[in-house]
Order: C-alpha cells, then structure tokens, then sequence
C-alpha cells in the first residue's frame, strides 16, 4: 500500500500533510482522517475570506490521495461554479479513471457536485455533516448507484449554520438561492 500524494508540499492543509505519512485505507476512523483535512480546507477558505463550509479530498481506495484538496472559491476567484468538490476534482488534475475513489466533502453535495460525481463515476462520497439542505442531490446520487456515507460530526454542522447566520446572502448566493 502506497501513499502518494499530487501537487506541493507546501499547498497541503496540516492534517492533509500529517496523512501523507501514514498508511491508511479508505473506512472507518481513516474516514475521519480524511474529513478532517477537508474540514482543514474549509478553515483555509475562512482565511482567506471565503465560504468555510466547503471542504474536499479525492483518495484513491487504499490511501492514494489524488487532490490536496478543494474549497470553495466563490468569493475569492468571483467564480460561482467554484465550489468545493469542483475545486478538489480540478485540482486532481486528468486522472483518467475514477472507478476506485472516495470524494470526502464536509458537506452534502448540492445539485452541480453531485453531478459532476456522477459524471466522472466516483463511486463513493463521503459526507461530514448536514445532509438536509441538499436532500434532493443525495437521492440523486444514491439513484445513480453511489455509496452515501454521512458521518454526522457536529462541528461541521456548527461550522455551517454560524457561518450562514453571520452571511446569510452569500450561502444564499452560492446555492442559488438569492
Ligand atoms: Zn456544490
């Protein structure tokens, strides 16, 4: 078992680059390993003044990690199609086949990521927390075959709905729904 990781050293979120080490497989607390260098990608977005609820990493099953991750870069690329997981996946670069890989996303993907999970045929997506506001594109992609796991951290959800109450119009904006 391999742990490779794509991109410079110096992009990585902390945990992301703790994982790089070590020898983990998809499952389990490694799940929680993961969640935790999306939840770190989301931090970053924070940073950098942007939508923290958005965080994101593509493993190859068996601890390949193909992105560093992904957030949301809504506000700081004035791009709205930004979001996490489109982030994560374009910073995958072309990896050809997706057949074996795991999306960890701190949050359920709204309609745009899920179809771009099931446009490339990732399999699996892991979720941190907070299903319910995309309800709707977790049907989606269960109807499509792909394996819904919802870890339901409580900070993620705490992360989220402090973030929306102080920036209700930017959530609103992101989800389309202004
Ligand atoms: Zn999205």
């Amino acid at each position: 078992m391999r742990f490779i990781a794509a991109g410079e050293d110096s992009l990585y979120p902390p945990v992301l680059s703790t994982l790089r080490v070590m020898r983990v497989t998809s499952g389990g607390d490694d799940d929680r390993l993961y969640m935790q260098a999306a939840t770190e990608e989301a931090k970053l977005s924070l940073n950098e003044g942007g939508i923290p609820i958005g965080g994101a990493v593509l493993v190859r099953d068996g601890g390949v990690i193909l992105s560093r991750g992904g957030h949301n870069r809504r506000v700081q690329d004035d791009d709205p199609l930004m979001h996490a997981e489109i982030n994560c996946i374009r910073n995958a670069g072309r990896i050809g086949r997706y057949g074996n890989t795991v999306l960890y996303s701190t949050l359920m993907p709204c309609y745009l990521c899920a179809g771009a999970v099931v446009q490339f045929g990732i399999p699996k997506v892991v979720v941190g927390g907070e299903s319910a506001s995309f309800a709707g594109a977790e049907d989606f992609l269960r109807e499509k075959g792909v394996r819904v796991v919802d870890l339901n951290l409580p900070g993620l959800t705490e992360m989220m709905a402090g973030y929306i109450e102080r920036h209700a119009d930017i959530w609103n904006e992101d989800i389309g729904a202004l």
